[in-house]
Parts: C-alpha cells; sequence; structure tokens
C-alpha cells in the first residue's frame, strides 16, 4: 500500500473523468476520507498534496486532530459523518466543513452557537440527501431538501452544497443526477458525490469535491461500534 501513489492515480483518474465530461466542474476536490486511519497515514497523504480530510466520528476526529491541524494550519477537515445535537460545539470547534446537516433541530442548534465565537460565518455547510430515501439512512428526504435549503439560509448558516451516499448496489449516476438537480435549482455550487467505488461517475455529473477512504489508504480494519 503505497499512498502517494494511489493518490496521483487517482488525481489522474479524476482529471481523466473530468476531461470526458460537458458537465464535470472545472475544479474537483479530492478529499481524504481518513476515518480508521493513523496520525501517519494522514500526514502521508498530507506530503503527497492533499489538504482536505474527511472523518465521521466526532470523538475519533477529537483524539486524532487538534495535533495535526497545530501543525498542518493549511489543512481543511470535514465532518461527513452523522452529527448529533449534543455535539455541535465540539464539531464546530474542529471542523471547518460540516458536510452533513440534515434536519431542523440540528441546523437551529448550530445557528443557536452562531454569536460564541465558533466562526462559523467562516465556514462551509453541505445538506445531506437521502436520495435513496433509505430508512437507515441520513440525510433530508430529497422532496424536503428545497424546503430545508431555504431554513437553513433564514438561520444565517453559509450553505454551500449538498452531499449524497447513495444506496449500495444500485447504479449511482440517478442520485448523482437527483443531487445536481436540487443544487442547481437552489443556487448551490457544490457537490460532494463519489467514493471510492463511484467517484468517476461522480465526476462526470459535476462533483466538486470526492470523498475517498479505500482507494487512497487501502482496507479499513472493521470500525468498532
Ligand atoms: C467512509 C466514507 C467515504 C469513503 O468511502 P470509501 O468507499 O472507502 O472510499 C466517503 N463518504 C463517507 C460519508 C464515508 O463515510
Amino acid at each position: 500500500m503505497d499512498i502517494a501513489n494511489n493518490i496521483k492515480r487517482l488525481a489522474g483518474c479524476v482529471e481523466t473523468a473530468r476531461l470526458k465530461s460537458p458537465l464535470a466542474a472545472k475544479e474537483v476536490v479530492l478529499l481524504a476520507a481518513s476515518k480508521t486511519q493513523p496520525a501517519s497515514a494522514i500526514e502521508e497523504a498530507i506530503g503527497a498534496g492533499i489538504s482536505d480530510f474527511g472523518e465521521n466520528r466526532v470523538q475519533e476526529a477529537e483524539n486524532k486532530w487538534p495535533g495535526l491541524k497545530k501543525k498542518y494550519p493549511g489543512v481543511k477537515l470535514h465532518l461527513i459523518g452523522p452529527l448529533q445535537t449534543n455535539k455541535v460545539k465540539q464539531a464546530l470547534a474542529l471542523f471547518d466543513v460540516i458536510q452533513t446537516l440534515d434536519r431542523e433541530g440540528l441546523a437551529e442548534a448550530v445557528a443557536g452557537v452562531r454569536d460564541s465565537g465558533f466562526g462559523i460565518q467562516e465556514k462551509e455547510f453541505y445538506i445531506q440527501v437521502n436520495t435513496g430515501e433509505e430508512p437507515q439512512k441520513a440525510g433530508v428526504a430529497p422532496e424536503k431538501a428545497d424546503g430545508f435549503i431555504e431554513f437553513c439560509r433564514k438561520l444565517g448558516l453559509p450553505v454551500v452544497g449538498l452531499m449524497c451516499v447513495p444506496p449500495v448496489g444500485q447504479p449511482p449516476a440517478p442520485h448523482f443526477a437527483l443531487l445536481r438537480e436540487i443544487a442547481l435549482r437552489n443556487g448551490l455550487g457544490k457537490l460532494s458525490l463519489g467514493m471510492s467505488n463511484d467517484f468517476e461517475a461522480a465526476v462526470r455529473m459535476g462533483s466538486t469535491c470526492v470523498r475517498i477512504g479505500t482507494a487512497l489508504f487501502g482496507e479499513r480494519a472493521v470500525i468498532p461500534a
């Protein structure tokens, strides 16, 4: 497993996919999904040019990232897993980007600490959409997305884009297309779309941020429950 080599190869695949599609974005961020990865692997990725990282759990990120952020102040940390309302302050203290706003109570909790020095106006927020309407999956339902985007904007949250995780075992392209359509009609420029298995299709559909774990770091150890 050679992280630097993987990154080089992935960047090449992203660029090839990008050049193939008229819908593709001008720039695609290669975000390293670093859940379960040790600091050493993260530092290897930083050394190979990665500046955006995604973590799924606030707790895990709190154990891993404060030292790394101090050492590499240019790195942008994204929360790509569900956020519990009672962890909002901890999350805002550490993450630069929250990709998983998905319910009114959470948006209100974030807006509620707007004046408490977390620098919310400098952060970026994405709304997660449950494009497959899977009961076990986080995200606002597609038909509720327009209303929820409006709700977040009225609260003054800087919403920049949408994020989704399509259902396993289905072709991802229709889900990517649906997300793109919701973003376009709401004037949102960023699309967090695509993982190890489907990032090329995501780039062709206009992804501005692919979230890659396995193909970049290698297989993950099993995540303890
Ligand atoms: C883990 C994770 C990824 C990366 O998944 P891979 O298939 O390992 O590339 C992307 N997005 C989210 C939300 C994740 O939890």
